[in-house]
């Protein structure tokens, strides 16, 4: 055998399946378009689900791809088997309804033992127990040795979810040698010990599983095939398990250096680093195709793998922020099969350092609270955490539950991990809800399932109005024929001029006229690119067939024309003067405002904020001209178009192009001319998720309104100061200073008032084995003014203790004052406060001869004042 590196292997498997006819596709991203079925993408045919279904068309009847994956399933298994990652790549060759059996196993021989000249006497293959088909194929098309060949039962060699396509699959092994293997004499192939190696599994679609169960023959079957690259790459590097691949073992060399320890040394250690290297290789592939980490979801997953390698770090001693390092190993690696982690290396690198920096203060938060805890446990003589209180660590501060566990063990308790599962599965079923509801949101989407697939088509880019067919009406969730004055539903028709909601961009809004008219309130489009008009009758019927004429609000339309070519200009703006790591992460076009939420770390500074503004402004003002047209994805890359993110290859992309400022694939709408935006502020920045920022602007008339408004408001400021909109700041501030003046002679006269009620206090006084005792309620003061008074009070009476308390606000405040011989004869003026505030529910504490405290219960002032009394009697000897 060859000693092939990893990316040598991947170019050798696709360029070989090219000979063969098919189409090589580059990966899809990890995130799944147009599927809400799926998280993340977990297999090579996962984002080809739409070609194997019939709903989409492919580009070719044959593809091959080399595709990223990520399985969480897999993680408790990941560096502690050879053969599992939670991030691999998966290489693929599929067939919709082209070839099958015969040449899919054929194939798949020659590569293995051709070329990449595998022994024939290491391999062996699986097939599906009822699957005699392949079995004879094997041994008599391909020349398979019989006694190579197991059977194995639906468990294993069977694919299917649910309905819809499925059918049996035969998977093909490497035997490591009875040295990597249980040593249990079971032990063969579909052991789950590391002897026998699945490395790659063909799956041969040809039943469509109905309702009933049945499992109806398909008239084309497909194929489709999935192997694990670094699988592979082990085997023909000849090393231990998928770490020790060429690429990734500098991954997990970097970690090695940085940590100080040498791999193969502890088993223990070399586990952690198995993990560590898994997770930020997953990690940094996912930040590249757009995901952050959050709390839910996706964004979730990834929190969940970069938490866990840090804490694998901190196992292996690694104690501070060092992922981010690594994952520069992970770009130099990857970079020239995945050109978008070259691109995105410096964003990628802050993302993940600034989830370590979070994550460190989260463990300093989480392990102070579960010490609570068990302290309080064990005072209570249990030995039990609730499940609710390890949720609450996880939920609230991030704290991973596998830590929880080991802590508690440590501490000789036990964790209530089923209380925990239970809220946890409370959690997802809140979240799925959640999802669910976002997803349909009142379109019952099944009912359109039945229609045909043509999409709507769509001439409003260039005009305004046409004449169109009624093809279908919707009403509470049912297909109708026709729809009366005074109802709503949902029309579709054959072509038509109203933009429907997607790419940010909101629908239109207009009327239907014909036999009947109808204002059109919304429009929304399905992902097969059917139009749906919201419809209310106004006035007489419609009817399936009907033929009307459909016609946008072109004032609603121009304002938020005017607002999608600004988020253009300013998606250019923002990475001219905050870099080229600013990328698209969602927008939302209306008539009223653009929202625009991109990548960056920090809020905008004013200047950073003005910088853009300016230089939107200045794309306006030199009126560029707005060129559209339709590319193929490598005219369109040529061009220089950025974010093609999950595009459809094969596909023609729209390119909008403004003057040479900027240029992007969009769908959307958009105005001729920059000029015609008018003028363009950004209203608002904030952020939304860790390193997404939010821009909010408006654009044009909307512009002058804002403006409008703001002017209304100084004018009727400025009559309320009885000023001019001029001089409004000057009066303002003279105002403020006046306040501030009449604040000072407030505070004089109050000092004097108080230094009336001194002389009256004294009055007062009791006297306690000689010494004077003075206490006294003044509400309405501050502490500092109860403060002076004791200073004077003190400074009066030779011998005293003096205890005042005031009620100002609703606020109590409570001070002490001791004279020195006082204070010989065994006063504490802090004790003594602390006491007297405990009786009004308060707190507070001091030195021997002053002190001061604060209360809450007002009620209790008086009380309070007698116990003083009352415990300085007690004191002073
Ligand atoms: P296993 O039983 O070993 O977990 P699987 O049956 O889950 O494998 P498939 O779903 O058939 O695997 O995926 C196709 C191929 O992808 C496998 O033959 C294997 O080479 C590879 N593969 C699957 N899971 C992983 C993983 N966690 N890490 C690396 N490669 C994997
Ligand atoms: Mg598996």
């Amino acid at each position: 055998m060859e000693k092939l590196g990893l990316n040598e292997i991947r170019e050798r498997y696709l360029s070989f399946f090219e000979s063969k006819g098919h189409l090589r596709l580059p990966s899809f991203p990890l995130v799944p378009q147009n599927d809400n079925s799926l998280l993340l993408i977990n297999a090579g045919m996962a984002p080809l689900k739409a070609y194997f279904t019939g709903k989409e068309t492919p580009p070719h009847t044959r593809v091959t791809t080399c595709q990223k994956c990520i399985r969480t399933p897999d993680i408790e298994r990941v560096g502690k088997t050879s053969r599992h990652g939670t991030f691999f790549e998966m290489l693929g060759n599929f067939s919709f309804g082209d070839y099958f059996k015969h040449e899919a196993t054929a194939w798949a021989w020659e590569f293995i033992t051709k070329e990449m000249k595998i022994p024939v006497d290491k391999l062996w293959v699986s097939v599906y127990q009822e699957d005699d088909e392949a079995e004879d194929i094997w041994v008599n098309e391909v020349g398979v040795s019989k006694d190579r060949i197991v059977r194995l039962g639906k468990e294993d060699n069977f694919w299917e979810i649910g309905v819809g396509p499925c059918g049996p699959c035969s998977e093909i092994y490497f035997d490591r040698g009875i040295e990597n293997g249980c040593g249990e004499p079971s032990c063969a192939v579909g052991c789950d010990c590391d002897r026998f190696v699945e490395f790659w599994n063909l799956v041969f679609t040809q039943f469509d599983k109905d309702e009933q169960g049945n499992y109806n023959r398909l008239a084309k079957p497909n194929i489709d095939t999935g192997m694990g690259m670094e699988r592979l790459a082990a085997i023909m590097q000849d090393v231990n398990n998928l770490f020790e691949v060429d690429t990734v073992r500098n991954i997990m060399m970097h970690i090695c250096k940085i940590a100080g320890v040498t791999y193969e040394q502890d088993e223990k250690t070399d586990v952690s680093l198995r993990v560590i290297t898994d997770h930020i290789r997953g990690t940094t592939f996912m930040i590249s195709d757009g995901i952050i980490p959050s709390n839910e979801g996706r964004g979730y997953i990834l929190r969940r793998l970069l938490r866990r390698a840090a804490r694998h770090g901190k196992l292996i001693g690694i104690n501070e922020p060092f992922l981010y390092k690594v994952v520069e190993t992970v770009v130099k690696e990857n970079g020239s099969a995945y050109s978008e982690l070259v691109e995105k290396a410096d964003y990628i690198k802050r993302v993940v350092r600034t989830e370590e920096e979070n994550f460190d203060k989260t463990i300093d938060q989480g392990l102070e609270i579960l010490n609570q805890y068990i302290s309080e446990i064990k005072k209570q003589g249990k030995n039990k955490l609730a499940g609710e209180n390890a949720f609450k660590l996880y939920d609230t501060y991030g704290f991973p539950i596998d830590l929880t566990l080991e802590i508690a063990q440590e501490n000789k308790i036990e964790v209530d991990i089923e209380g925990f599962n239970a809220y946890m599965e409370e959690q997802r079923t809140r979240a799925r809800a959640a999802r669910s509801e976002g997803e349909t949101a009142g379109w019952g989407d099944e009912i359109y399932d039945q229609l045909d697939k043509t999409p709507t088509e769509f001439i409003g880019y260039d005009n305004t109005e046409c004449v169109s067919r009624v093809l279908y009406i919707v009403k509470e969730n049912q297909l109708c024929e026709n729809v009366h004055e005074g109802e709503e539903a949902i029309v579709i028709l054959d072509k038509t001029v109203f933009y429907g909601e997607s790419g940010g961009q909101i629908g239109d809004i207009g009327t239907l006229v014909g036999g009947c008219k109808a204002q059109v309130f919304a429009t929304q489009k399905l992902a097969n690119g059917k139009i749906l008009h919201n419809v209310k009758i106004t006035n007489g019927y419609l009817e399936v067939g009907d033929s009307i004429t459909a016609k946008i609000d072109t004032d609603y339309r121009n304002r938020i024309t005017r607002n999608h070519s600004a988020t253009h200009l300013l998606q250019r703006a923002l990475r001219d003067v905050l870099g080229s790591h600013v990328a698209q992460s969602g927008s939302l076009v209306t008539d009223i405002r653009a929202r625009f939420d991109f990548t960056h770390f920090s809020p905008l500074t004013s200047e950073e904020i003005i910088a853009v503004e300016d230089a939107v402004n200045n794309a306006i003002l030199n009126s560029l001209n707005v060129d559209i047209s339709n590319k193929s994805i490598k005219e369109a890359k040529e061009m220089g178009a950025m974010a093609l993110f999950g595009e459809k290859y094969g596909k023609e992309v729209r390119v909008v192009k403004m003057g040479d400022y900027s240029l992007e694939l969009c769908g959307g709408c958009h105005i001729k001319n920059t000029a015609q935006i008018g003028l363009f502020k950004i209203i608002s920045e904030t952020g939304v998720a860790a390193g997404v920022r939010r821009i909010e602007a408006v654009t044009g008339l909307s512009l002058l309104k804002i403006i409008r408004d703001a002017d209304k408001t100084i004018n009727e400021l400025a009559q309320t100061l009885k000023s001019s909109p001029q001089a409004i700041i000057s009066r303002a501030q003279g105002f403020v200073e006046d306040l501030r003046q009449a604040n000072r002679e407030i505070d004089i006269l109050r000092s004097k008032l108080a230094g009336g009620s001194v002389d009256e206090i004294i009055s007062d006084a009791q006297i306690v084995k000689g010494v004077s005792v003075i206490s006294a309620r003044i509400d309405g003061f501050d502490i500092a003014d109860l403060q002076n008074m004791g200073d004077k009070i003190r400074d009066k009476i030779a011998n005293c203790i003096v205890i005042l308390a005031t009620v100002k606000d609703d606020k109590i405040g409570f001070i002490a004052m001791a004279t020195s011989e006082a204070v010989k004869s065994g006063i504490h003026c802090g004790n003594i406060i602390r006491e007297v505030a405990k009786v009004a529910g308060g707190g507070g504490g001091g030195k021997p001869d002053s002190a001061q405290a604060g209360g809450k219960d007002i009620t209790k002032v008086d009380s309070a004042l007698e116990k003083a009394v009352e415990i300085i009697k007690f004191n002073l000897n």
